[in-house]
């Protein structure tokens, strides 16, 4: 395989992908080994550089009915075995990860452009998932119900079988991972589709849980476009559901493509969260938690405080501080140690917030730190834009409504608690928010106003396995992580066991 790419950790990543991959052309990953694309061909760019690294083909029809066919045969052993033994396998999966840890975190940051301390951050948090969701496989149970009649009535949580799930290119591997735990914990095979633009970290990730002992054929990663690949195996009848996470234009095509074939499906969309800040809040610490709620990750995170929504009495002293912190972050290559703030993924992602930020300005909003390119010493063809407040949006500008998903930070006035609740949900979101506040109450009023399904107070970004996440409105429905998000890869079913020795003569028949 021929993966050429710039800077340090080049000849780590190198020896990662030759020695988990062996030296076939990239493709899919079918039945523990790669399976080259039919389609069209699909060149891989590094975000930092601009330039070509790898190119493979779009897995397509055929490649998608091979991984459909091998999850199924899985499945079913997969299944078989005992809970107990599933969960031990899955906790050796957390232990592969973290042997892996650091060449993992560089292959993320090179092919994603994430800053290498984040990605480092996500693999610990990968090995998480695996560890948490192997100490429920074992503890998946029912419940006896009390029925009325001479019956013992009890449920049984099963898998669906096989289910597909498509993931975006901001967080390649934390979304895998987040998806495939609870997955085979809850017995379930996977097809998992990846975005064409970052499929390598999710392809070593499966291999990595195959030497952990997880069969081969259980999780298959087809790789390619959504249009093609994902939609081949959303309509191949081997798939019982789909978790897709992705924008809500992309989401309202896979909901209707389940809804075709009577799925169900969970959708992880986009945002447009509020980040509420009361005078009376410490104000040194909301505008730290304000820059990391949005410059984290160069915004492209579904949870990112892109709406800093600022009481007006402290309004003009916010964006200055703001401002001026904003100023002295400079963007650099990804995986410099001290890098806080990558490039953008792509040259599209790229243009979509530049004209963002030139449309909030044509209507009016006010440049107080950033607004352009960034500059960045071996970066001069990669896709970095300066880290941007702006100031003076209303509510009702696009940068204020349409997710932007980039380093920019719209700073919006409110007067009083009723006015910042108003301000928050009207936005067609709902995925996050948060308030920051010294008065108690409020934070509570806060937390049970605000439309969104995760909320902070006095914080930012805590996220957790263990904790159900999921959207409002636009952002989506359905829920990941926690037992809910287990729960999503369950289907409920009644067993019914009649206990009276004469029970025929209910139905009015008499025995033979
Ligand atoms: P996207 O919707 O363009 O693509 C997501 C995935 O869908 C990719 O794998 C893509 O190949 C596939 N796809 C595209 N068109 C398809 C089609 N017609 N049929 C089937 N699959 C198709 O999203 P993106 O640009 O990759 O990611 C950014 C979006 O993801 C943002 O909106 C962000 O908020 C969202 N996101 C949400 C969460 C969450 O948990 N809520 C997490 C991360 C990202």
């Amino acid at each position: 395989m021929s993966f050429v790419v710039e800077g340090n950790g080049q000849q780590q990543v190198q020896e990662l992908l030759t020695s988990l991959l062996a030296s076939a052309d990239f493709g899919s990953w079918i039945n523990g080994e790669l399976v080259p694309g039919t389609g069209d061909s699909i060149t891989l760019v590094n975000p930092a550089t601009g330039k070509g690294f790898l190119d493979y083909k779009d897995a397509t029809e055929t490649v998608v009915t091979a991984a459909a066919d091998a999850a199924q045969i899985a499945q079913a052993k997969w299944w078989a075995m005992s809970a107990s033994a599933r969960g031990q396998l899955m906790w050796k999966c957390g232990a592969q990860i973290r042997d892996a840890a650091e060449a993992l975190a560089r292959l993320e940051c090179v092919s994603a452009g994430k800053p290498l301390r984040d990605c480092r951050v996500e693999v610990a948090k990968v090995a998480e998932m695996f560890e948490y969701y192997a100490g429920w496989c074992d503890k998946i149970t029912g419940e006896v119900i009390p029925v009325p009649t001479s019956h013992l009535n009890y449920t049984r949580h099963e898998p669906y079988g096989v289910v597909t799930q498509i993931t975006p290119w901001n967080a390649p591997l934390f979304t895998a991972g987040w998806q495939i735990a609870p997955a085979i914990c809850a017995g379930n095979g996977v097809l998992l589709k990846p975005s064409e633009l970052t499929p390598l970290s999710s392809t070593v990730l499966v291999k990595l849980l195959e030497q952990a002992g997880i069969p081969s054929g259980l999780v298959n990663v087809i790789n390619g476009y959504g249009y093609t690949t994902a939609a081949a195996a959303i309509a191949n009848k081997a798939t019982k559901k789909v978790i897709f996470i992705g924008s809500p234009q992309t989401g309202s095509v896979i909901a209707a493509a389940c809804a075709q074939r009577l799925i169900p499906c969970v959708l992880e969309l986009g945002g447009k969260s509020a980040n509420i800040v009361f005078a009376d809040a410490n104000l040194e610490r909301a505008v730290v938690g304000a820059q990391a709620a949005v410059f984290a990750a160069a915004g492209q995170s579904c949870v990112s405080g892109s709406r800093l929504l600022v009481q007006r009495s402290v309004y003009d002293e916010v964006v200055e501080r703001v401002a001026s912190a904003t100023c002295k972050l400079k963007p650099d290559l990804p995986w410099h140690e001290d890098t806080m703030i990558g490039p953008i993924n792509n040259a599209k992602q790229y243009q979509h917030v530049s004209n963002l930020v030139s449309n909030g300005v044509s209507q009016g909003a006010v440049v107080a730190a950033g607004g352009k390119a960034s500059q960045v010493a071996g970066g001069e063809q990669g896709f970095f834009y300066q880290p941007t407040v702006l100031a003076n949006v209303d509510n009702t500008m696009g940068v204020a409504q349409e997710e932007i998903f980039g380093p920019v930070m719209s700073v919006i006035a409110f007067d009083d608690e009723n006015h910042a609740v108003a301000t928050a949900n009207d936005s067609r979101f709902g995925l996050a928010g948060a308030v920051w506040t010294a008065d108690l109450g409020r934070a509570h009023r806060m937390a049970a106003q605000v439309s969104a399904g995760t909320f902070w107070v006095n914080s930012y970004k805590a996220i957790n396995v263990m904790s159900p996440f999921g959207g409002f409105g636009e952002s989506g429905y359905g829920r990941s992580s926690g037992i809910e998000g287990l729960m999503e890869y369950t289907q409920t079913k009644s067993v019914w066991i009649e206990t009276a020795h004469n029970a025929a003569t209910q139905f009015g028949y008499a025995i033979e």
